[in-house]
């Protein structure tokens, strides 16, 4: 997907966008006693072979999956070739395969208790996407929901005992998941597919300050100040997240890896696109939009704020795109709206060009359908017109509740509500997605009448009051105030 160089160019790949806490299912059934050791060898060129020694499967994980269907990349599972497997003593064991509940599934005859699997991912094209697991003659990218075969009947949020290995590709290695002795550990299922191994010709840049670090990888093509510049301006960002929320979203730390790739562009056209996974972000940016610092930090925070908001804030799942379209307006709108607030606030965005983008997110939003709700567009993300509508008209509503819940409440309203939730309702630690109705009245409760006007602009299609025109309220002035502290 493409767009023109005139217009704002931000492309973010949606489906990868939606939260990727909200994307894996949560399946009952328990992880004790299962123990999966990958090892992972990649081919230049050739995709990965990857073995599996699974203990503890039986009958409570009788096969084996991708996460499919999912984000661009449909129809991962046809990248799978020649699944075998075979007991410990190496007899095989026969696997029958077939779709279930949508996705492909290698199902061992017998339920046997420990296995080996041996399968081949072919790789995707290296500049096809952010999504995409893939090795060449001088890097890699593997991206763990492309690349691991699942016991089916895991726990995706449950303690797994998982290790990750890869072959020595003679590459520098980075990786999202924790690492010791070479074996990296990822601690669940979910973290596990959501997990990235980055290696090979990167320049890498890591910068820390207290609970916040941030590993910068660029392309050497891209020049090592573009990573640093990244760095810089990412870390304040994502300090000020922390402090916002009160709490890095997992854990005690946030660390992120940052991964940015450049892909040719056809003449006359930019894009950029990112998703974000636990603790990583990735980016694939054509070459022009290297150019473009700010962008690129701007995409780094929006995808960076969906650890908490799509991450431990987020909505029940809906297919395809597996987040609440009706909870689109906060897991996207307001996460594209505090991505600007943030920047401003950590100093790396003046208030003048915080206007500049309020303007022009209602330029894009007046050239979208008037009569289609957040929740309608969120539902036709293929479709452009409708896709821009949730980062502008969604934007605008975040700015809108913003600017209201001051005026009426004071006391950084947006803020305290926003922080509340995650507070009491963090998945990671309740377990609970949130409802519509609970997120309103949660809102309704820190500031009466929010849940009007959420019912009004947010969730409805009423013509949002111009935002552009008017002087700096409270809480803008606040903000601006606020930077730097
Ligand atoms: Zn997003």
């Amino acid at each position: 997907m493409t767009r023109p160089r005139a217009r704002y160019l931000r492309l973010l790949y949606l489906a990868l966008i939606l939260g990727l806490g909200a994307a894996f299912l949560r399946p009952a059934g328990g992880n004790r006693g299962l123990a999966l050791r990958y090892t992972v060898h990649p081919v230049p060129g050739g995709g990965f072979d990857v073995e599996l020694h699974a203990a503890g499967l039986g009958r409570d994980h009788p096969g084996f999956r991708l996460l499919d269907g999912w984000g661009l990349l449909q129809d991962q599972s046809a990248h799978v070739d020649g699944f075998e497997a075979r007991d410990p003593a190496g007899r095989p064991i026969r696997v029958a395969t077939g779709i279930r509940e949508g996705t492909a599934r290698w199902t061992l005859a017998g339920s046997p208790r420990d296995a080996v699997i041996r399968y081949h991912v072919r790789p995707y094209p290296p500049d096809v996407s952010a999504e995409a697991s893939f090795v060449d003659r001088t890097r890699l990218v593997m991206l763990g929901y492309s690349l691991f075969l699942l016991p089916t009947g895991v726990d995706h949020y449950e303690p797994l005992d998982v290790t990750v290995r890869v072959d020595s590709t003679g590459f520098p290695l980075w990786s999202s998941w924790p690492e010791a002795g070479g074996v990296y550990r990822p601690g669940s299922a979910h973290d596990l597919w959501s997990g990235v191994v980055a290696g090979g010709a990167f320049n890498p840049t890591r910068l820390n300050r207290g609970p916040v670090s941030v590993t910068v990888l660029t392309e050497p093509a891209t020049g090592r100040s573009t990573g640093l510049t990244i760095a810089n301006r990412l870390l304040p960002v994502l300090g000020r997240m922390v402090e916002f929320f009160g709490a890095p979203p997992r854990g005690d730390s946030l660390s992120v890896l940052a991964v940015y790739r450049t892909r040719p562009a056809p003449p006359g056209r930019s894009m950029m696109s990112g998703n974000s996974e636990e603790g990583a972000f990735l980016c694939v940016a054509s070459p022009d939009r290297y150019a473009d610092p700010q962008s690129l930090t701007q995409l780094a925070s929006h995808e960076c704020l969906h650890f908490y908001l799509g991450g431990a804030l987020t909505g029940g799942p809906e297919p395809p795109y597996q987040n609440s379209p009706d909870l689109i307006w906060l897991v996207e709108g307001m996460t594209e709206y505090l991505s600007y607030r943030f920047m401003v606030e950590a100093g790396v965005l003046s208030p003048a060009g915080l206007r500049e983008v309020v303007a022009r997110k209602e330029r894009e939003a007046a050239g979208a359908p008037s009569n289609v709700t957040l929740a309608a567009a969120a539902r036709r993300m293929d479709r452009m017109d409708t896709y821009q509508l949730v980062y502008s008209r969604g934007f605008l509503v975040g700015l809108l509740l913003d600017r209201e819940m001051e005026s009426r409440c004071g006391g950084e309203a947006l803020n305290r509500a926003i922080r509340g939730l995650f507070e009491e309702c963090d998945f990671y630690r309740t377990g609970k997605a949130l409802t519509p109705d609970f997120v309103r009245s949660e809102f309704d409760a820190t500031c009466p009448g929010t849940a009007a006007l959420i019912a009004r602009y947010a969730e409805g299609n009423a013509r949002l009051p111009e935002l552009s025109g008017e002087p700096a309220s409270a809480a803008t002035a606040a903000t601006v105030a606020g930077t730097g502290r």
